[in-house]
Formats: structure tokens, sequence, C-alpha cells
């Protein structure tokens, strides 16, 4: 499985864009950062596009891909998640009056866009993956994901704060090779972080501490670019566990 981050920061600003990691060439976790990123050739290749909630900086690109891809695709892009998320990106984004609803263009038997909700903690399958959405702890309702294909499995929290079931689960996932943790706001701007449903470096130290291992390579994204300096220097002080930040544009 290779992952490129195409997107990896809180917020957007040049040369930082949001959320976007493709994995292989078809399937996309979150929506931050596609047109600005992938020629036209390889966003008519995106098939999938795994959303861990709809908060802007992780779909704001599902209408601009689904503009440039119309007519150059026989089969509808696949927009997964909870029921929940879904019901929010239909009736707040892609709802005729912020962009069209590419769920019924150019025809409603054969569209751009395709919603499919999946059930939480119920294990599916996207191509060659398999894919179990989980339940974190964020300001709407939001998902961490847990994919694996025949060889190795990774996890990714999505936006949340302190969480459960998420690390229960990466617990059960045989043959993790790599957590994306978000960790966004800096130690002193913990109560901004908790009211947000974010991690500061100390919060995602003690989510760290629910895994069994401490070895699991840990990769942080969804740090804010404006604080990138004090939070480079608070993660460089955990030394428990093997902590790197992810790196934009980067395959892994
Ligand atoms: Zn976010
Ligand atoms: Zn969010």
């Amino acid at each position: 499985m290779k992952i490129k981050i195409l997107g990896c920061f809180g917020a957007e600003m040049p040369g930082y864009r949001t959320t976007c990691f493709k994995i292989d060439d078809s399937t996309l976790v979150d929506a931050g950062a596609i047109t600005s990123v992938l020629d036209h050739h390889e966003q008519i290749g995106i098939r999938n596009i795994l959303v861990t909630h709809a908060h802007l900086d992780h779909v704001k690109d599902i209408p601009l891909l689904a503009d440039n891809v119309i007519g150059n695709i026989s089969q509808p892009v696949n927009i997964i998640s909870s029921a929940e998320v879904i019901a929010a990106l239909k009736e707040h984004l892609l709802n005729d009056k912020i962009w069209p609803d590419f769920t019924k263009i150019p025809t409603m038997e054969n569209p751009v866009l395709r919603y499919r909700e999946i059930e939480l903690e119920t294990p599916f399958k996207v191509n060659n993956l398999t894919v179990t959405a989980v339940r974190v702890n964020h300001t709407v309702p939001a998902v961490g994901y847990i994919i694996s294909d025949d060889e190795n499995s990774f996890a990714i929290s999505g936006d949340t704060a302190s969480t459960g079931r998420f690390w229960e689960l990466t617990n059960e996932t045989d043959r993790i090779k790599a957590v994306f943790v978000e960790t966004s706001f800096p130690n002193s701007m913990n109560e901004l972080a908790i009211m947000s449903g974010h991690l500061t470096p100390e919060m995602m130290n003690e989510e760290l501490k629910k895994l069994n291992s401490n070895d699991i390579p840990i990769y942080l994204y969804h740090l804010k670019p404006k604080f990138m300096d004090v939070l480079r220097d608070e993660i460089a002080s955990i030394d428990d566990f093997d902590i790197s930040i992810l790196e934009q544009d980067k395959t892994y």
C-alpha cells in the first residue's frame, strides 16, 4: 500500500495544504487538497473518497473535483462515510445552493458522485482495501479509519480530542505499520483544543499511552501552520514513542 500525502495541515496557507491522503491511485482519505495538486488525468482516476467528517478543510475539493471530471468518467466517484457525515454534505454543501448536487448530474442514472453510507465498526471493501470506520470525539460527527490490504494495516485518527474506541480497535488490528494522529494546537492553547475537539502534543502523548505497543510508527498531522515552530519543539520533547511529523508530498 502506497500513501501519498497531498495535504496534511490543519489550515491552508502557501505551502501548507489541508488533509488529503491518496492511497494507491484511486482512493482518497479526505478531500482537502485534490484539485490544486493532482493533474486532470490523476483526478479522473479518483474513484473513492473516504471522508472523516464534514468540516470544510476535509471536504472542500469534492465539489471542485466533481466539476473537473464530469464527462470524463463512466462510473460515479464514491463519497464514503457515516450516515451523519453524508447527511451534512447533502444538506450543506452539494445542496444546489452552495454547489450543484452532483449526485444528479449529468443524469440521475449515471451521476458524477454517489454517496455510500457505511456502518461504524463494520469492515467494508474499497477495491483491495478492507476499511473500518470508528467514531472519534470531535465537535461534529466524525470517524477515524483503520485500513488494511493483504500485507499491512494503518490507522488514521481523523480530527479528534481524547478518544477511546479508535485506540481499542487499533490495538485489535494485526500488522499495524503506522498510525496517523491529529495534533493541532500548542500545549499553551489547551482550552481552545478541548473546545474545538482537537489535541495538543501533551494530549496526544496521553492518547498514545492507550496503545499496547510503543514501537508503532506514529505520524502526526493537522498541525496549524502558524504554530509550526512551537509544535515542532513540543513534539520533539516527547521521547517515549516513535513519533514523526507527516510530510506533505511524500509517499509512504
Ligand atoms: Zn480539520
Ligand atoms: Zn474538524
